[in-house]
């Protein structure tokens, strides 16, 4: 996940307040005064976002949060992919703000993205479990939607909690190519290919909505094969690039260092957006409305649960 807009650094948001306290480490909890963000942007259709965690170890090459201001602000002195936060406390905040919520009867109008800045399962959630809080908050006042979007298979210890919330619930995993070699390439930290297809798959067999991220799409084995293996694997599919994904039509992919990459493994235009267009095109034709583009197909589900609330 690489969104370009991300949480608003304001003196309201309880991430800048927690700035102030100083971390030693690169995992010194921060406390949370705030849990729901409101969000915007590349965003747009989502109410809010949940950002259990400041930082992200698997520290993606492409990840456009290294390039926002809440890398920026809230580094406490750490290079990108050297820091993860724990938000403490996040799991009561977000208890708090739900029960607001529910005594004001808007609860199903909430459409919540987790996470735009982090990976909410990533190592540290299996010491802090602050995510598991979030879900057992959200289990007990379900918002009218709930996007949970990792590439991360410590997601199946949640499994039971994101199927209590039923239809509400979509899990959307981070698949970027079918090539292991890619993923060795530019994402070392994360989990294996291997390893997250069988995520998506005991996904499916719990009964969970699933939605398979290709964001950004990175080079792939063929085109029959990644697009057969998506078209087995995930109720949605959503497509995007380097171009059309990072909010600045590739400025901020520029600033990272896929270009120099793309160069030194000899994968040609960085900026080229043919083989997701055309992975895009050959998903369609086969899933119809179940596949989307960049933003429009990640703020789809959005809209339906936003739309049909305020009708
Ligand atoms: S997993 Fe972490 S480093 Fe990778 S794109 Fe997502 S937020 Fe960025």
């Amino acid at each position: 996940m690489h969104w370009p807009i991300f949480v608003r650094p304001t003196a309201g948001n309880g991430i800048l307040l927690a700035m102030t306290t100083s971390a030693q480490s690169s995992h010194a909890p921060r406390p949370a005064r705030t849990a729901l963000n409101p969000t915007g942007g590349f965003l747009k259709g989502f109410t809010h976002s949940l950002q259990p965690y400041i930082g992200c170890r698997f520290g993606c090459a492409y990840c456009y949060v290294q390039e926002s201001n809440v890398h920026r602000f809230f580094n406490g002195g750490f290079a990108w992919g050297d820091y993860a936060f724990p938000r403490q406390g996040v799991a009561e905040r977000l208890a708090v703000e739900l029960a607001r919520d529910r005594r004001k009867g808007r609860l199903d109008s909430l459409a919540i993205f987790c996470s735009s800045s982090t990976d909410p399962y990533q190592g540290a959630e299996r010491e802090w479990a602050l995510t598991r809080g979030c879900l057992e908050a959200f289990v007990a006042a379900p918002p009218g939607l709930l996007v949970m979007q990792t590439r991360s298979p410590l997601v199946e210890r949640d499994f039971d909690l994101l199927a209590g919330l039923g239809e509400r619930c979509w899990l959307s995993m981070t698949l970027e190519t079918d090539r292991e070699d890619v993923r060795q390439a530019l994402t070392p930290h994360c989990p294996s290919i291997a390893r997250r297809l069988a995520t998506i798959r005991a996904a499916r067999s719990a009964g969970l909505n699933v939605q398979v991220a290709v964001s950004p799409c990175l080079p792939y084995t063929a085109l029959d094969d990644f697009g057969g293996l998506l078209v087995e694997l995930g109720q949605r599919v959503v497509v995007d690039s380097y171009a059309s994904g990072d909010g600045q039509g590739g400025k901020r992919t520029a600033r990272t260092s896929i270009p120099d990459e793309y160069t030194r493994l000899g994968w040609g235009d960085w900026r080229a957006e043919e083989a997701a267009r055309s992975l895009y095109g050959w998903l369609h034709e086969r899933m119809g409305a179940r596949v989307g583009w960049s933003q429009a197909g990640f703020t789809h589900l959005a809209h339906r649960v936003t739309t049909e609330t305020t009708d």
